[in-house]
């Protein structure tokens, strides 16, 4: 969130100007000063250099190398990396502590940043290390004009001067403290590129999802060694700060049939009447106590762990002995549509069962339940315990009427669409029995566009245009104090995720400001086809067969 405060920046470009005429003595600050602009290159030299404190954190640390490589690759000029050196002309990376400025200390573990000029010094500070990269990332992204627009390919703009503004007063904090990206399906060289472009764009949990769901060769537990994840991708997580959320549909994750059906058919669903591994049988305790073990192994070797998944199987298979049926208080459809059964009641009491257990060793990891297909519905009966976190996916907004204004064409709490109003009345009743609560949505599908005919046609299908829907989204949740959004990645519709990563961080930004940011620094000569065709989809979303040859236009031409 930018907070423009007029008076510190008064105060700034007062300071900076008594600061230019004391030290004008000083050869070094003539030359970044000069011309009440400050000069960070110069025919691709620099007389910069970048401090961080003695005995910096990683991300710290990281960030100072950031900052070094993309100043080299803009202008070729190479800044050494110093520590804790008071000269003047440094860019400083540090806590918000070391700011002279009283701005934002006060909120440890928040995110918040700021990027200050004092004098010809360039302040970069975070109230924790992760956002310390965060400043270096914006501060790259602001004034030297890079883009952090699509994993793994970076918009560096090439010039051998760099000059800023010489007084710069920005205080950022997010919106929400919970803003992550669900990893799935998890592989190695994808995952890096996307925590990459996390941390670029403020992003701070990191969702890795193996989704041992059924049984399989390379999933589960198998699928995070299969990829040497402690050597390969928790340090690329740690150096950057990120926190780790793990897991996905873990019910085989954590009671692998593999491993206990042949002996415990009993922790098994029965269904037809007989013991199959389609799903667990969690009226029984002993499922609960072995689940919750073997979660607690799992953080003990991976001790990164911040949240932990508990998810049903993603066929969503149920149990059908007398103790399972009875954990359900009455029968009633769920309002995922269909005649099933909510079994939201049963789940919870499972996961309730399953974090008493692991709460015991690990009190400040939260277990996380998914609120998703027959288990949507706010239980009636149980509440959920206090170390369980809610995320809630209301994922049939994305497979409603096809080219309608159903679904996520119209933001949830859209009074109108039938099917929102039931996910916004069901979400008002979890927030009712807890405040762990997070959305987890499905902005990267696109299915709502229909069917493809020709080649051309298929690749713009795969555009979902729900740009202003997600900032109505994201408004309102802010507005009703939910304090975490996810979604997942799965196709990665670019304009989409670029405008999620900056809407979860400030809602109040204008989606046509985005639009028009993401064109003019992505698609260089073609940014004004390609703003229209986002335009035109976004206007067209509800129309989409009568526009869709005004939108190829736009392709083509771009
Ligand atoms: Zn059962």
């Amino acid at each position: 969130m930018t907070r423009n405060h007029s008076f510190n920046r008064v105060v700034c470009l007062f300071v900076s100007s008594l600061m230019f005429f004391v030290a004008c003595s000083k050869r070094e600050e003539q030359n970044a000063l000069a011309g009440g602009e400050l000069t960070l290159v110069e025919n691709g030299k620099s007389s910069y250099a970048i401090s961080i404190p003695p005995n910096a954190p990683a991300p710290t640390r990281f960030a100072a190398t950031e900052i070094q490589k993309y100043i080299r690759s803009v202008s070729e000029a190479e800044l050494p990396i110093q520590e804790n050196s008071a000269a003047e002309n440094v860019i400083a990376l540090g806590p918000v502590q070391n700011s002279k400025y009283h701005l934002l200390d006060e909120h440890p573990g928040e995110d918040g940043f700021l990027v200050i000029t004092n004098g010809s010094r360039i302040e970069l500070l975070g109230t924790n290390p992760r956002s310390e990269l965060y400043a270096a990332y914006w501060f790259l992204e602001k004034y030297l004009g890079c883009g952090w627009l699509y994993p793994g390919d970076d918009v560096v703009p090439k010039s051998e001067n760099i000059k800023l503004p010489a007084a710069i007063v920005e205080i950022e904090k997010p919106s929400f403290s919970y803003r992550a990206l669900m990893l799935f399906p998890y592989s190695l060289a994808r995952s890096l590129q996307d925590i990459d472009w996390m941390a670029k764009n403020c992003l701070n949990y990191a969702h890795v999802a193996v989704n041992s769901s059924r049984e399989g060769p390379v999933l589960g537990l198998r699928l995070w060694d299969k990829y040497k994840s402690r050597e390969t991708f928790i340090p690329e997580l740690e150096k950057r700060g990120l926190n780790l959320h793990f897991g996905g549909h873990t019910y085989f994750t954590w009671v692998p049939p593999e491993k206990y059906f042949q002996e415990h058919p009993e922790y098994f669903s029965l269904i037809g009447g007989k013991r199959v591994a389609k799903s667990l049988c969690i009226s029984n305790v002993d499922v609960a106590k072995v689940a919750a073990e073997n979660m607690i192994d799992f953080v003990k070797s991976n001790p990164e762990t911040d949240v932990i998944d508990l998810w049903i199987t993603d066929a969503d298979d149920w149990c059908e002995c007398a103790a399972c049926r009875k954990m359900e208080p009455s029968a009633r459809h769920t309002i995922q549509g269909g005649k099933d059964e909510s079994k939201s009641d049963s789940a919870v009491q499972f996961v309730n069962a399953v974090a008493n257990e692991f709460g015991k060793k690990y009190p400040k990891i939260l277990v996380n339940f998914l609120a998703y297909s027959r288990v949507i519905d706010a239980p009636i009966r149980t509440k959920p315990a206090p170390n369980v976190l809610v995320g809630y996916a209301p994922i049939s907004r994305a497979y409603n009427k096809r080219g309608s204004k159903e679904g996520y064409y119209s933001p949830l709490y859209d009074n109108t669409d039938k099917q929102n109003r039931a996910y916004l009345e069901e979400m008002n009743k979890w927030l009712n029995l807890t405040k762990n609560f997070y959305l987890y949505d499905y902005y990267t599908l696109w299915q709502s566009l229909g069917t493809s005919r020709s080649k051309l046609h298929k690749r713009l299908m795969e555009f979902f245009p729900i740009i202003e829907t997600m900032g109505q989204d994201t408004w309102y949740y802010r507005y009703r104090g939910i304090s975490g959004i996810s979604t997942e990645q799965f196709d990665w519709p670019e304009l989409n995720m670029y405008a999620y990563a900056h809407l979860i961080w400030d809602p109040n930004q204008s989606v046509q400001q985005i639009i028009e940011g993401y064109c003019r620094k992505y698609y260089g000569a073609a940014e004004a086809p390609m703003l229209s065709h986002w335009l035109a989809l976004e206007q067209a979303k509800g129309e989409w067969k009568s526009r869709s040859a005004e939108c190829l236009g736009y392709i083509e031409q771009a």
